[in-house]
């Protein structure tokens, strides 16, 4: 049994990768590591001019041991196929001198789908992974949007699974709502919520602590609760992949050979996306440095800064949501890994979080850390700004999240003529209105209206996953209070 993965916060649970999965977050409260990571080298030479699939079934085979190759074969034909708009998965464009690597031709149009079409995948593959878990698995999330319809869309009719999300009433975009409630499957759950969404993550934190009610679905129903959240190690791994893939592209473009350095830029809120290309990194692929953007939630820049991690501030709504985060969870990996896996002192950072609201790490660990990610971030004029800018330069189309990363890049000195890859995380379709207003087009009237002006004056079109929304069906209308949210999820379970 391939049992390497343990706790960020102590190593004496050993599990394998299937039980990570399926487990979620560490019984201590630390995230699922592998000391594993990098003894294992992914030869790039032998991925250029592969089709995704395979490089992922190669990288996945490396990062996720106990699975066989038959059954990562299956998980990858599954999530990596026709539902997406390019055939390349994630197809690596220029960008005046630069390039943009786009994650977001998935089912629901950002890069949320690379992770979470696969990972229902795997979460079917784990009921056997233990016995003390069910047969079936209810998902269960709160969202603020993005996260909510990436998950319904990938677990949606996958066998032995069932998903409930939970969004707060009035406080997701209409076209976010839209896409939820118009979700197809019948294993799918979708619930208004009223309250805000910490009163909606606070509320199923609650539930995933409920001892008694766990213990009725598993006695009644067979049913075990999990979550889709980005903590999962299942949720990682497979975004390593895409950086194999951008440096491929380079390659097979000549812009680079086999061995030559590469920076990539990336669109920051929990640390997981800019950790995969850390992940790629350790794996033996060619990195220079990663740069860490935020929006104006700029609580990594002041880490990567000072050192110390502050999350007692006030908190922003930008016009990117999805980066909008004070708590960043996934750092905690790669403050294990900078440490050399000293899970004493991650211990003692996170119990100062938990405490304080705040650690500081050692200067010699932050000079370590700086060697490698470098950081910036935008405001709201500057993510405005550099959606104008970057489609007077290019003619190229960015949404807001994709723009802090833009405005960074632009304002980095250029390590000699080492290429960099923006990492694009979200269609401009999906905030059609901010995108419009920083081009100078009428937003005025409703969503689909702004989509509409967007692709006349750009000469782009909207995906139809987005456009189509206008005319399909709500299927869930429920609204409920925080305190019902428990009896909900369990009418759920036992309709799986
Ligand atoms: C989730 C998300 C991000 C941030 O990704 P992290 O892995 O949390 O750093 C950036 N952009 C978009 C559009 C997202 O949905």
């Amino acid at each position: 049994m391939n049992t390497t993965f343990h706790s960020t916060r102590s190593s004496s649970e050993q599990l394998t990768s299937r039980q990570a999965i399926r487990q979620g977050l560490a019984s201590d409260g630390g995230l699922f590591v592998s000391d594993e990571l990098g003894r294992q080298q992914v030869d790039v030479s032998t991925l250029i001019g592969k089709p995704y699939r395979e490089m992922a079934r190669t990288v996945l085979g490396v990062l996720l041991p106990d699975f066989t190759a038959a059954e990562l074969d299956d998980c990858v034909r599954a999530a990596y196929g026709s539902q997406w708009l390019d055939s390349a998965i994630t197809p690596l464009k220029p960008l005046g001198d630069d390039y943009v690597l786009e994650l977001f031709n998935g089912p629901t149009s950002a890069f949320k789908d690379v992770a979470l079409q696969i990972l229902p995948q795997f979460m079917a593959r784990t009921t056997s992974a233990s016995s003390e878990i069910g047969d079936k698995v209810m998902v269960l999330t709160a969202t603020s949007g993005d996260t909510g319809k990436a998950a319904l869309a990938g677990f949606a009719d996958t066998p032995g699974t069932g998903i409930t999300v939970f969004y707060p009433e009035g406080k997701v975009s209409e076209i976010q709502r839209l896409q939820m409630t118009t979700q197809a499957g019948s294993n799918v759950n979708v619930c208004a919520v009223r309250g805000n969404f910490d009163d909606a993550q606070t509320a199923v934190k609650r539930i995933f602590g409920d001892k008694a009610l766990a213990a009725k679905l598993m006695e009644g129903h067979n049913v075990s609760l999990s979550s889709a959240n980005s903590i999962n190690v299942g949720r990682l791994v497979p975004q390593v992949v895409y950086y194999f893939s951008a440096y491929a592209q380079l390659v097979e473009r000549g812009a680079i050979k086999v061995g030559d350095e590469v920076e990539f830029v990336v669109p920051t809120g929990n640390f997981g996306d800019i950790l995969a290309g850390y992940y790629a990194k350790k794996l033996g692929l060619p990195v220079g440095r990663l740069i860490v953007a935020s929006d104006r939630n700029n609580v990594l820049f002041d880490f990567l800064t000072t050192g110390t991690y502050n999350r007692e501030r006030p908190f922003f709504e930008t016009t990117s949501p999805s980066m909008d985060i004070l708590v960043s969870s996934n750092l905690e990996r790669m403050l294990y890994y900078m440490s050399d896996g000293d899970t004493e002192l991650i211990r003692n950072l996170m119990d100062d979080l938990q405490n304080k609201g705040s650690f500081t790490i050692p200067e010699p660990l932050l000079e370590r850390i700086r060697g490698l990610f470098s950081c910036g971030w935008a405001d709201e004029d500057e993510v405005s700004q550099a959606i104008t800018e970057c489609w007077k330069n290019n003619h190229y189309v960015i949404d807001p999240h994709t723009a802090c990363g833009y405005h960074v890049m632009s304002q980095e000195p250029r390590e000699s003529t080492m290429p960099r890859v923006l990492l694009s995380t979200a269609s401009p379709y999906k905030f059609p209105r901010v995108v419009g207003r920083a081009l100078g087009l009428d937003t005025t009237g409703s969503g689909f209206e702004c989509m509409d002006r967007l692709a006349q004056a750009t000469g782009t079109t909207a995906p139809k996953n987005l456009r189509g929304l206008e005319h399909a069906t709500e299927r869930f209308t429920d609204v409920i209070d925080i305190g019902e949210m428990a009896d909900y999820v369990r009418a759920a379970s036992e309709r799986l």
